[in-house]
């Protein structure tokens, strides 16, 4: 099982595998070379041009080790199956099936197993076992003009509430202590089946269940966003002092042309309301450089933007022109080399202030989690740090020896742009 893209695209391969081990397969993640394989599966992603280049690679990897007889069958799933399925079943005959994103059954099926019904919500995680993600709705109402997902994911639907809070304690038995809130428009939840916008609810309750320590959430949404969110969050301890927003840009004229239906100006009143509700919140952010149209002046004050937020975490995209989507009507006039040099300067301007940010950290005492073993390091991370996003603490192994999945509290000793070094208290 290969399973490429976002957290959302895992959380369905757990659910397919545990339909699997159900089925008595055998999975299998890290092959040893040379090891006959009977079936291999990818779950793509097909979001924007570099992700979808990787899932080609990996289907064109696995399609020539099916030429070589080390595989017997290749199926391919996902969003980028989803969106291209025709396509890439002219141009890469090697896959025996292609399914789209609503077809676990159809799998479970396709492989002579049978889909287990009572089975729905268990998920095989794939995950270090103290920490998990847990999906809330799937697709997306929003009509955002650069992305591709509304496409292929369809209208944003609502899980049941109580199907929700039944996973999370499931997966809080099964040990889980660390669990990031997903979905495409997190904030959305609730609107299509309850007629109103539940999230500050479910995440009182994921809050009430015991052992449950950490509950982080992510893909926010600017727009009208529910402020007793943030109530929430302050009142308690267990949901981390944490916020994932993306806001894509601050120019009123881009974030018009990307239909944000929020302005520079109304942006900014909400970093400030964040953080004057929650004080010393972690604010992580994702930005797209090189939109159609974005001018010099436009860069300018996204650059001016990122330097006065001092976003604690932040991620940059340059601009894809994916078609089917609003902007794909538009004319894709940055040149790839300019997208690529505002991308650069963002990344530096946000790496000096990551840097500083971790320097006043020094000498601090902060509660980490340990998430494994590498090298001579214990690989920890913070409350406000998401894991595979976010920044690491190293602690230096040695005596009392240093649990994986346990909590322990740590004093900074040093610090890098994003990765800060640890002793145990
Ligand atoms: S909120 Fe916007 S960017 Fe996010 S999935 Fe929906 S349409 Fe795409």
């Amino acid at each position: 099982m290969v399973s490429l893209g976002c957290a959302k695209n895992l959380v369905d391969t757990e659910r397919l595998l545990r339909q699997l081990e159900a089925n008595r397969f055998e999975i299998i993640f890290d092959p040893v070379d040379g090891s006959k394989i009977d079936t291999a599966i990818i779950n793509t992603c097909g979001f924007i041009n570099d992700a979808k280049q990787e899932s080609i690679d990996t289907i064109l990897q696995f399609a020539r080790a099916k030429q070589n007889n080390q595989i017997r069958y290749l199926f391919v799933m996902g969003c980028m199956s989803e969106r291209y399925k025709n396509k890439l079943q002219e141009e890469i005959p090697e896959v025996d099936a292609f399914f789209g994103v609503n077809e676990l059954q159809n799998i479970v099926r396709y492989l002579g197993g049978n889909w287990y019904k009572e089975l729905v919500g268990e998920r095989k995680l794939t995950t270090p076992s103290h920490c998990s993600y847990i999906k809330i709705a799937e697709g997306c109402d929003r009509k955002c003009a650069f992305c591709a997902i509304p496409i292929i994911r369809g209208k944003h639907i609502s899980r049941p509430f109580d199907e929700v809070i039944t996973e999370a304690k499931n997966l809080v038995t099964s040990g889980v202590k660390e669990i990031n809130v997903i979905s495409q428009d997190t904030t959305y939840y609730g609107v299509d089946s309850y007629k109103r916008r539940r999230l500050p609810e479910l995440l009182s309750a994921l809050a009430q269940i015991r052992g449950l320590e950490w509950i982080r959430l992510h893909y926010t949404y600017p727009d009208g966003f529910p402020l007793e969110v943030l109530e929430v969050i302050k009142k308690y301890p267990n949901i981390c002092n944490y916020l994932d927003i993306p806001l894509q840009h601050i120019s009123d004229h881009i974030l018009r042309s990307m239909h944000r239906g929020i302005t520079g100006a109304q942006t900014r009143r909400l970093i400030k309301t964040i953080r004057k509700t929650i004080p010393g919140v972690a604010i992580r952010t994702t930005l797209i450089v090189g939109f159609p149209g974005e001018t010099n002046k436009d860069f300018c004050d996204l650059k001016e933007f990122v330097k006065e937020s001092r976003f604690d975490r932040m991620g940059v995209f340059t601009y894809s022109h994916e078609e089917d989507t609003a902007a794909f009507e538009l004319k894709d006039s940055v040149p790839a080399r300019i997208k690529h040099q505002r991308y650069e300067e963002l990344m530096v301007i946000q790496e000096e202030i990551s840097r500083e940010l971790n320097a006043a950290k020094l000498g601090q005492i902060v509660k980490v989690i340990v998430d494994r073993e590498e090298d001579e390091f214990y690989i920890a991370r913070t409350g406000f740090d998401s894991p595979e996003v976010d920044n690491e603490v190293l602690i230096p192994r040695g005596i009392p020896a240093l649990e994986t999945g346990s909590f322990y509290d740590v004093r900074i000793t040093k610090t890098d742009s994003f990765d800060l070094f640890a002793e145990l208290k």
